[in-house]
């Protein structure tokens, strides 16, 4: 291949699953950098956002663990869309065990919440990291039965889809926050 060739369009712009259609070319490839990018909240990087966050944007926390709700870019998400993360500044390496045996149980609980809500067929977790050093997970609520929806595809869509509105974000907020305040403590 040479510097500048494209590599070739591969067939999931095909799968019923891709967001878009039309024709479609593989952006080209930079260089990778020598060093990993500074992302929010590493030493000598952008401050992480929580230095400054309100609490009180927290749709639940028991003091360790948070969870707050996703937005894709400015925009409410179309499905339920929430971040489990701890309180305290650290990345998802520098858990220790026992956190993250907590963690372990804390997904468990998100699942099963997020299932108690109206029109979720499925709970898809990621975790991914590479905007903030912040230990976060994502627990996406796949609309029920939208197939089109499945898999990895799920985040690009709720760039898409027509956001929740104020009343069902409101309502899931609640119903999230008191299935993991029913579902104990450690
Ligand atoms: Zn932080």
């Amino acid at each position: 291949m040479t510097d500048d060739a494209r590599l070739p369009v591969p067939d999931v712009v095909e799968w019923p699953i891709f967001p878009f259609e039309g024709e479609f070319q593989v952006r080209k490839i930079e260089p990778p950098f020598a060093e990993e990018r500074l992302r929010h909240g590493d030493p000598g990087g952008p401050p992480c956002g929580c230095e400054t966050e309100d609490a009180d944007e927290w749709i639940w926390s028991d003091g360790t663990w948070k969870v707050t709700r996703i937005r894709f870019g400015e925009a409410e998400a179309g499905f339920p869309s929430y971040m489990l993360g701890t309180v305290e500044h650290m990345d998802f390496g520098d858990m220790s065990e026992e956190l993250a045996a907590q963690f372990g149980v804390m997904s468990l609980r998100m699942e099963r919440a997020l299932m108690t809500l109206p029109n979720v067929g499925r709970v898809h977790i990621n975790r991914w990291g590479d905007g903030g050093a912040h230990m976060h997970v994502w627990f996406l609520g796949r609309p029920f039965g939208a197939w089109q929806f499945s898999g990895y595809m799920l985040p690009l869509w709720g760039f898409i889809l027509p956001g929740l509105d104020n009343e069902r974000l409101a309502e899931n907020d609640r119903l999230v926050a008191e299935a993991l305040a029913q579902a104990g403590s450690f």
